[in-house]
């Protein structure tokens, strides 16, 4: 063990994991790609204020969870614990005008902070990828979203995901809904947790949240939140669940579902998996249509998701999936000697520059030992240049399947190479 090890709650993606990591991502993106989806980039850290006001001070994230600092000019920042907040702060940064059908239509990917209690599949440092599209408040855009995700884990061969969806509703009937929780939770509130008790009053609806089993005993037989909607929000409701059915996608109702987030309006979803044991949730989601003219702009009603993509490659890795996506070398170039190494390694860089992954001989000459690494990484092809080659002008190449042995002459080797073995594959 080093001195130094990695922080708590973060941990090295080490290239044998790599391969399932590009998978993930490669997939991903063409998903999004297949929805005219563009890819965004923001900062991993912006003003603390930007998460306090959309994520909310009573949520679990911005009440014990945010990696924030002072930089030098005492400015409070944050390392970003989720990706739509600063996403709608680069949309209306950008001065972008949406009209007609014009949506605002990106997909991220990168790291993202909180401050929780590590454990299998929750970290503090950890990777979402995600999707966000600012500018419609059709239930139809609800119901490509989730299929969009759903899409997304089927490509990779994650098929046994449970959808679970519900309504939060919007400023007209939620409170109407906090009320009915409170009455219904009330007579056990001395049995709920500190935080459960602190949120009673001003935000009754993030009990539902609390992970705690002691709680969540009291939230069984709770009433479903959808029939306290408005008639707009029932409509809505109404209208997404018609277009999961005519897409065959089965989902599951859950009152309990509220999200972590208090920037979520009327649909909230979240894709399960029973491979994740208690971090169970993948994917995570829900509309946000207040939130653009919270931050100063005009209203621009969205919606967005985003899922965790260690969960992901946790699932993957259970299901043994046989992944490679990185291209093995095709050529081992041995140089021995001086003179060898100074042709060799000019080789090397021609050998490159037309498309073969080449690797060279660094530390060892002892051919034994280089032809077996040549074999145990199944490198195709093997170049031997030593004096005796130098002095011929020429370049030893055997190939591994056959054994065959042939001398090549140097100023042949890069066509003769070109013809052989098929570049850029
Ligand atoms: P959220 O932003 O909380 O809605 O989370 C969306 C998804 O990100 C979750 O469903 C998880 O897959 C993933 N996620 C959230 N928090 C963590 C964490 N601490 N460690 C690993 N993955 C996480």
């Amino acid at each position: 063990m080093p001195s130094i090890t990695a922080a708590r709650g973060t941990r090295d993606i080490l290239p044998a994991e790599i391969p399932v990591w590009h998978w993930v991502e490669q997939i991903s993106k063409e998903v999004f790609e297949s929805y005219g989806m563009q890819e965004i980039r923001t900062p991993v850290f912006e003003s603390t204020e930007l998460f306090t006001r959309s994520i909310g001070d009573q949520t679990d994230i911005v009440s014990k969870e945010m990696y924030s600092f002072l930089d030098r000019k005492n400015r409070s920042l944050t390392l970003r614990p989720e990706g739509t907040a600063g996403i709608v702060r680069a949309f209306l940064q950008s001065g972008m005008a949406l009209s007609g059908d014009d949506l605002f239509k990106v997909w991220y990917s990168g790291p993202m902070f909180r401050y929780e209690r590590p454990q299998a599949g929750r970290y503090r440092q950890f990777h979402q990828m995600g999707a966000e599209i600012l500018g419609s408040p059709s239930p139809l855009l609800d119901a490509d979203v989730i299929a969009m995700g759903v899409n997304l884990f089927k490509k990779m061969g994650i098929s046994d995901l449970k959808i679970k969806i519900n309504s939060v509703g919007c400023e007209v009937c939620r409170p109407v809904i906090r009320e009915q929780i409170k009455t219904f939770l009330g007579a056990n509130l001395p049995h709920l947790c500190e935080d459960c008790r602190t949120r009673f009053e001003r935000n009754p609806l993030r009990i539902l949240d609390c992970k705690k089993t002691g709680c969540q005993q009291y939230f069984s037989g709770l009433p479903q939140m959808t029939s306290y909607l408005c008639e707009p929000c029932q409509d809505h409701h109404h209208s997404l669940l018609e277009f999961l059915t005519a897409m065959q996608i089965d989902y599951i109702q859950d009152s309990r579902l509220v999200r972590g987030l208090d920037y979520y309006n009327r649909t909230v979803f979240e894709l399960i998996s029973n491979q994740l044991g208690a971090q169970d949730t993948l994917l995570g989601g829900g509309r946000y249509d207040r939130l653009v003219e919270y931050f100063g702009g005009k209203a621009v009603p969205a919606i967005g998701f985003a899922f965790g993509v260690e969960r992901a490659v946790l699932i993957l890795e259970s299901l043994k999936k046989d992944i490679q996506t990185s291209k093995a070398l095709t050529l081992q170039l041995i140089l021995l000697g001086e003179s060898a190494k100074l042709t060799g390694i000019a080789l090397a860089q021609k050998l490159r520059q037309l498309g073969l992954r080449v690797e060279i001989n660094f530390n060892s000459d002892n051919l034994k030992t280089l032809f077996k690494k040549a074999n145990r990484e199944k490198i195709p092809y093997v170049l031997l240049l030593g004096e005796q080659e130098l002095e011929s002008k020429s370049i030893m190449l055997k190939k591994m399947e056959s054994g065959v042995q042939e001398q090549i002459p140097l100023t042949q080797i890069e066509t003769y190479l070109s013809n052989l073995i098929p570049l850029r594959s």
